[in-house]
């Protein structure tokens, strides 16, 4: 009982964007204002068929490893897929990185904003990225603390030239998320910056209600893991 059959990833993700719409409708906000990332991490490439099929093109992984397994072959077969990583990136897997995916959300240190700088460059790729904050300062997770994130913002623009677009956060699992999301909402205001991700399978409408543009949705589309 760990996946759900095949055939249920489709009803599972019409249930998910039923949801989202319904949370966007009852927050008054435009309904195209939040895009789902469907989160397929540990899942085998055939079980995103279903949802490219039906048009679905944005995707979030947290491995670069794994996603460099799965998502090339697919990319050839559907060209405008776009593809977040939301996992931690150490320095060394950079350039894989920068060469794979679209967005990078999870840059929290001097030393990644440096070495995607350079990536970029040598690379010749110019991504979309987010800075990862880890609002709940817990020590064992990853993302800049919020009394350190309004420097390291104006950092990562300034000194290395990054297109900072907007912010990710992962609340404490044990506590009440929407104060994190609004903390992290206010961030992104703050500094004009229009992306905001956040709210995953269990709080999703809570964090469209507090401002997110993208929500990432992994167990409640394919189960399990
Ligand atoms: C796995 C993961 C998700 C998806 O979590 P679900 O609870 O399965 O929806 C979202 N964000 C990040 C950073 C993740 O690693």
């Amino acid at each position: 009982m760990t996946d759900f059959p095949h055939a249920d990833v489709l009803d599972h993700y019409r249930e998910v964007m039923t949801q989202l719409e319904a949370a966007v409708a009852a927050s008054g906000r435009a309904p195209d204002s939040v895009s789902l990332v469907a989160v397929s991490k540990t899942h085998p490439a055939e079980r995103m068929v279903p949802l490219l099929d039906v048009g679905h093109r944005l995707f979030g992984e947290n491995r670069v490893q794994e996603a460099q397994g799965k998502w090339p072959d697919l990319k050839i077969r559907y060209p405008d897929i776009r593809l977040h990583l939301i996992g931690p990136l150490q320095t060394n897997k950079v350039r894989e990185a920068v060469a794979l995916f679209d967005v990078i959300e999870t840059v929290d240190r001097p030393k990644l904003a440096k070495a995607l700088a350079q990536a970029m460059r040598d690379l010749g790729r110019s991504l979309d990225v987010y800075v990862q904050v880890n609002t709940g300062a817990e020590p064992q997770k990853a993302g800049i603390l919020p009394d350190q994130a309004d420097a390291f913002i104006e950092e990562c623009r300034t000194v290395w030239g990054l297109r900072v677009v907007g912010l990710m956060c992962i609340p404490p699992a044990e506590e009440d998320p929407e104060p994190h999301f609004a903390l992290l909402a206010d961030m992104a205001a703050r500094h004009g910056l229009a992306e905001i991700s956040m709210g995953m399978s269990a709080d999703y409408p809570q964090a469209i209600r507090q401002g997110a543009t993208h929500v990432r949705v992994g167990t409640a589309i394919f189960g399990k893991r």
